[in-house]
């Protein structure tokens, strides 16, 4: 349930804002059927083994990992997975002309499947929509990469170079993108609100974001089931489901400007 006189609050602080700084995490996906990995339902909550395959040095050090992880690849939720009513209400928030950056943890590419401009978005831990090679850094879309996987090669390597193969995402132990890095911190400094929606905000350094924000002199509205570390410092905490939530927040705003 989400309380109305929050709501209330948090339509106002966005109605007045001019330039908002939104950072995604796995919850605004998992109403498209894309599991996160902390909720109650999520990946690691229910088997904390499966963290193990997220991690750089695990997959560059064993063939039986990669393996694994091509199979969970193929067997992805993302590649049915349609974006819901809470990416669609970001696709209204930059409609209305307010959407400074989007920042999302995410790699399913749902943002931009809604129609959030792709120059305004920063995927900060990569996609899965892409393969690359670890030591020549040539990319491929994923689907390239799951056909060979597909045709019985169970752990691909480059075809230029010999090396490992892997999703364009970001694993624990890996740099993140030194460009994307700048993008999402510049965001978090020029906006004047910052909305901080489906992240438990424990993922660094991108759960640094908000509190940059908040130094920067922007209201935080935090969206999200679950208690995060930023829920103190908020202006208003959601915590409905986010597809229900959100649409709430930008609708009206959306619609003024489609009218105007
Ligand atoms: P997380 O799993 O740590 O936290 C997700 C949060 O969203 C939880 O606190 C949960 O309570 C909340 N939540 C889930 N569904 C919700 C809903 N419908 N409404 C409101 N709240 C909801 O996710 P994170 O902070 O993004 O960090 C996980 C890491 O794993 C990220 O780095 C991300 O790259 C990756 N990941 C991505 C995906 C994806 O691309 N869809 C899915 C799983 C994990």
């Amino acid at each position: 349930m989400v309380d109305a006189g929050g709501a209330t609050m948090a339509r106002e602080l966005i109605e007045a804002a001019e330039r908002v700084t939104v950072l995604t995490g796995a919850g605004i996906s998992t109403e498209s059927g894309i599991p996160d990995y902390r909720g109650p339902q999520g990946v690691w909550t229910r088997n904390p083994e499966r963290e193990k395959l997220s991690t750089i040095d695990n997959y560059v050090a064993d063939a039986e990992i990669r393996k694994e992880v091509w199979r969970f690849r193929l067997a992805h939720e993302a590649w049915e997975a349609e974006p819901n009513d809470g990416h669609r209400a970001l696709v209204d928030l930059e409609t209305a002309g307010k959407l400074h950056l989007l920042v999302t943890q995410n790699v399913d590419g749902l943002h931009h499947l809604a129609g959030t401009s792709p120059d305004r978005i920063v995927e900060v831990h990569g996609t899965i929509r892409e393969a690359l090679c670890l030591s020549c850094g040539d990319r491929m879309p994923m689907e390239a990469a799951l056909d060979r996987v597909r045709g019985g090669e169970d752990d691909p390597h480059c075809r230029d170079c010999g090396g490992l193969l892997k999703s364009a995402t970001i694993s624990f132990g890996q740099a993140l993108i030194e460009e994307d890095l700048r993008r999402a911190r510049a965001g978090a400094e020029a906006c004047d609100l910052f909305l901080a929606i489906g992240t438990s905000l424990q993922v660094f350094p991108v759960a640094y974001l908000p509190g940059i924000a908040l130094d920067a002199g922007a209201d935080l509205i935090v969206i999200n089931a679950e208690p995060t570390p930023y829920d103190d410092a908020a202006a208003v905490v959601l915590r409905g489901r986010i597809g229900e939530v959100l649409p709430g927040l930008v609708a009206d705003l959306a619609g003024e400007r489609r009218h105007a």
